[in-house]
């Protein structure tokens, strides 16, 4: 059920605070408890069986359950005990609050995780640096003169080998952080049980996380700008997570391409680096500016200003990184290719060192939640 079926609740309030995990888990465990006894909601997500299936609530069991959350908001809108109500259950944000403080507690290694405190700043920190880097290697390596080169030749600015070690070296970093991370998330959270690595659990949980199965708030769609529920933010996610796909599909295609074929690129419209590359960033590009969109004007009761910078900050990075790939293959015979180039390697570079340190690690453990969930419903614990 939606809050489209009964009648118009005034917003609920909360107050915008970030608290510290171990006040996030209290309060997350008083809801779940509350929730628990209730089970109004057990319709509209995964959250809310899998829930079901406890008594207790460790700090495992609620990372878990935060990590299921897609943040549809539709809990929030349907409960008779959201604020002003003095039982204050507020699903949507106190979840939100824990699975942050997850992201911090998994991230490796451990000197790092400070870097999810102010988010935003850190990873708008970083990309310019790593921007002012390009541009500065640019001018150095070659004279000013190179930034508004319209040879069309990237490697003229930068051989390929240096690029290739320099971007291969900072994806391998990347990699080992984010394993590191899910493995500490799949000892919290009891996700790392044989069942829930099972094979049938891993093709349900792609189902579900391809099909963004749990954001549409039981079937309505997601309360982004009130108590009437749009399919529009899932629309979004899609765009771009497709788009991100197929980016990396036609990077990986070059580079077959280059060492196994040893086809140097600049390549042809209908090649595939081209043919995967195009509709990729053309859907980063929409798919980033509408969740920028959605999240610029996400309705006051569940907006989430303790996590805006974090959530901004990785899809401004992305949309970036899909925009300026746009402009570089439409500009590249121009006086702009050598600047375009800089700034294009820049947001993909900072991109890369940023992908463990920010919100990219929901898909991660979400979809680790999913695999769990999916065991347990395999097991026959769940009918949702
Ligand atoms: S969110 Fe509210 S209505 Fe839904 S299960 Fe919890 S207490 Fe019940
Ligand atoms: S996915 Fe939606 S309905 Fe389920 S707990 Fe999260 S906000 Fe509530």
């Amino acid at each position: 059920m939606s809050m489209a079926d009964s009648a118009p609740v005034s917003p609920p309030v909360s107050p915008p605070v970030s608290p510290p995990a171990p006040a996030a888990l209290a309060e997350a465990a008083r809801l779940m408890t509350i929730c628990n006894a209730c089970r109004y909601c057990e319709g509209l997500c995964a959250v809310f069986p899998a829930m079901e299936l406890r008594r207790d609530f460790a700090a495992g069991d609620l990372n878990y359950l935060a990590n299921l959350c897609h943040g549809c908001g539709a809990c929030l809108y349907d409960c008779q005990f959201a604020p002003p109500h003095e039982f204050a259950v507020d699903v949507p944000r106190s979840l939100s609050a824990v699975r942050a403080a997850s992201y911090r507690s998994y991230a490796w290694p451990a000197a790092l995780r400070p870097l999810f405190d102010r988010n935003g700043l850190a990873v708008a920190a970083i990309a310019a640096a790593s921007l002012a880097a390009f541009l500065l290697g640019f001018v150095l390596a070659h004279d000013p003169a190179a930034l508004f080169d319209s040879s069309g030749a990237f490697y003229a600015l930068m051989p390929h080998a240096a690029m290739a070690g320099l971007f291969g070296a900072a994806g391998l970093y990347a990699l080992l952080a984010l394993i590191m991370g899910y493995r500490a998330f799949r000892r919290d959270t009891g996700a790392a049980s044989p069942a829930a690595s099972s094979g049938g659990s891993l093709w349900q949980a792609m189902r579900d996380a391809g099909r963004l199965r749990y954001l549409d708030g039981g079937g309505a769609g997601c309360h982004d700008t009130g108590a009437v529920p749009r399919d529009r933010r899932r629309l979004f996610h899609h765009l771009t997570f497709y788009g991100f796909l197929l980016c990396f599909a036609a990077t990986v295609a070059g580079t077959a391409y280059h060492y196994l074929l040893g086809w140097p690129a600049p390549y042809g419209l209908l090649s595939l680096p081209k043919l995967f590359g195009i509709p990729g960033g053309i859907g980063l590009t929409i798919g980033t500016a509408g969740l920028l969109h959605l999240k610029l004007c996400r309705t006051p009761p569940l907006a989430d200003p303790a996590r805006f910078g974090m959530d901004t900050a990785f899809i401004a990075m992305l949309g970036l990184t899909g925009l300026t790939g746009l402009l570089l293959m439409g500009f590249r015979e121009t006086p702009a290719m050598g600047l375009l180039l800089a700034v294009h390697l820049g947001f993909v570079f900072a991109l890369f060192l940023t992908l463990p340190y920010g919100k990219f690690v929901h898909g991660l453990y979400r979809f680790g939640a999913l695999m769990l969930y999916a065991a347990e419903r395999k097991a026959g614990q769940l009918e949702h």
